[in-house]
């Protein structure tokens, strides 16, 4: 299946498709967020290009993002199915992806602007196999020690609140054409990001079993 997860910062996305993985294990997951802030780490040229953009809150131009997401899908391992998270994010990505490969399935993940907002000031994730905690409703066994693999835990330095008030606004701004075209296709679904923590395997198959929202 080839399936996007679309939704505000924060909402869940990167918790979700860890969930989806154990569901769909030979698909990869694909975040932007994450494939930047590798590139960032490694001081690559696209690493150069994005920092100054992701540190506002702001979106990294298209001409970087669509070429960079293209490369990545057309790679081998994506030709049964994927994990795209947080691509597209304008309608010119959306057209971009329409022109490399036909999606199953987009699934929303639903979020208040006051839910994400707290969310992001608890965020910490592990920078090296990925894993998200929130100090709240999800700590880490060990004080800021990441329960899969030992490394020490990060907070993303855009995961504050003037940053994610941009963002969020960047969000709104963007997703209306984009969720209207994906509902006319028939292919979306909607699922509630207060829940995503405790839903279990069989949950998420029923969520990939679900009738898209008809399109209206
Ligand atoms: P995320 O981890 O998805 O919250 O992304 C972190 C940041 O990376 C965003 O705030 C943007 O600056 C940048 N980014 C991620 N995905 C995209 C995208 N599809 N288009 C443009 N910028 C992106």
């Amino acid at each position: 299946m080839k399936i996007v997860l679309f939704g505000p910062p924060a909402a869940g996305k990167g918790t979700f498709a860890g969930k989806l993985k154990k569901v769909l294990p030979d698909h990869p997951h694909i975040s932007t967020g994450d494939i930047f802030r590798e590139n960032i780490k490694n001081e690559t040229p696209i690493g150069k290009k994005a920092k100054e953009y992701i540190n506002a809150g702001k979106l990294v131009p298209d001409e970087v993002t669509n070429k960079m997401v293209e490369e990545r899908i057309n790679r081998p391992d994506c030709e049964s199915g994927f994990i795209l998270d947080g691509f597209p994010r304008t309608v010119n990505q959306m057209e971009a992806l329409d022109e490399i490969t036909k999606l199953d399935r987009v699934i929303e993940i639903t979020a208040t602007r006051e839910e994400v907002i707290e969310r992001v000031v608890y965020r910490v994730s592990c920078p090296k196999c990925g894993e998200i905690y929130n100090l709240k409703s999800k700590p880490p066994k060990k004080e800021n020690i990441c329960d899969n693999c030992g490394a020490v835990l990060e907070h993303r330095a855009d995961d504050n609140e003037e940053t994610m008030i941009q963002r969020l606004d960047t969000y709104e701004s963007q997703a209306g054409p984009i969720l209207k075209s994906y509902r006319q296709r028939g292919i979306l679904i909607q699922v509630d990001g207060s829940i995503i923590l405790k839903l279990t395997e069989s949950d998420i198959q029923d969520i990939l079993d679900r009738d898209p929202l008809p399109p209206k």
